[in-house]
């Protein structure tokens, strides 16, 4: 049985351990706080009941089957022993990160892959402590990675071409849609394409132009409806007669000439921006129940979203 280990026990940890789990894989999850890990098991049963009960279980394997595949530790020694391959978890602090990278490389065999669900953190500054950097990566996750099935895989500089392949046989095989990034770039390719969104989407509430409600909706009823499909790329290719240089000879000058019109980086801490937070929270006001109602409803929504895109 191959081994995966799961370093860190929050929100990310026990939805990797869950589909480590989809895919056939013993998982053996570890988190430093005593006890937290065994309590992520307890939510994890519930969680795989649940989605068997709705028919949205992963893998070919029985919800009892995949919780068969998992255990928890307190302690990290024991939660290494046998694995080939690592996922880290923890808070996104970088010492934190490149202290539990180098107490994990004193434990384990050299080959072991050493990956970081790491979200803004670059491999670079991540694996500074570890002496063999060759096989180390980041594998950057999408909340919730049970629903959302991409994962961008990010090289150390000095990472070798093997480990990207077979991290990304093993992701492919657990169900994930891996990507490669040919090296780090602060950001990787996910929340840069995000930030421009973000960037945008505020400059067009701040200056007047359109209510956060409509902003939303311009993502959700129009960009987002072929983007859960197709790319920004095939989007183009698709929307000339003779494809993307076609596109661009049509529209080129007019995209051109928009982004030339986009303001500077906006200030989130300004003044200004207290109207933008109070306008959202009359949508959704902050308090648990309405945030836990929302993230609910939205992931129910992934995951028709997921099977929709299951049978096409
Ligand atoms: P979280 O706060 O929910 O969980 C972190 C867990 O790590 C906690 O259970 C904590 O006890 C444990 N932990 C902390 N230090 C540890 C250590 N030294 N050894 C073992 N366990 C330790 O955080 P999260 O949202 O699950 O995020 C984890 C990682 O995933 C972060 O790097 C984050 O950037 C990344 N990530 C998060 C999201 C997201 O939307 N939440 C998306 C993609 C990637």
């Amino acid at each position: 049985m191959r081994i995966i280990t799961v370093i860190g026990s929050g929100l990310i940890g026990r939805s990797w351990a869950m589909v480590f789990a989809s895919g056939g894989f013993s998982v053996k999850l570890y988190d430093n706080q005593p006890g937290q890990a065994a309590k992520a098991l307890t939510e994890i049963r519930k969680q795989l009941e649940e989605l068997e009960e709705g028919h949205m279980l992963r893998g070919e394997l029985t919800a009892a089957q995949q919780f068969a595949l998992l255990s928890s530790y307190d302690d990290l020694a024991q939660a290494l022993e046998g694995c080939f391959f690592v996922q880290e978890c923890v808070f996104e602090q970088l010492e934190v990160k490149q202290n539990i990278f180098q107490d994990i490389e004193q434990l384990v065999g050299k080959d072991v892959i050493l990956s970081s669900s790491t979200s803004c953190l670059v491999p670079s500054n991540v694996f500074s402590k570890v002496q063999n950097r060759s096989r180390c990566l980041v594998s950057h996750p999408v909340n919730p990675p049970y629903h959302v099935k991409l994962v961008e895989l990010v090289p150390h500089p000095e990472t070798v071409r093997t480990i990207m392949d077979t991290t990304h046989a093993i992701m492919t095989k657990v169900g994930q849609a891996p990507v490669c990034l040919k090296k780090e770039i602060d950001g990787f390719a996910v929340n840069r394409v995000q930030a421009a969104i973000i960037a945008e989407s505020w400059r067009l509430v701040r200056d007047g132009i359109i209510s956060v409600k409509d902003i939303d909706l311009v993502m959700s009823e129009g960009l987002g409806m072929r983007y859960a499909f197709i790319g920004p790329m095939e989007t183009m290719h698709l929307n000339a007669p003779k494809g993307l240089e076609d596109y661009m000879q049509r529209y080129g000058e007019g995209i051109m000439r928009v982004l030339t019109s986009f303001g500077p980086v906006p200030d989130f801490f300004s003044e200004g921006s207290k109207s933008i937070f109070n306008e959202m929270c009359e949508l959704i006001p902050t308090d648990q129940q309405h945030l836990a109602a929302r993230k609910e409803k939205r992931d129910q929504l992934l995951m028709g979203l997921a099977k929709l895109k299951k049978d096409h």
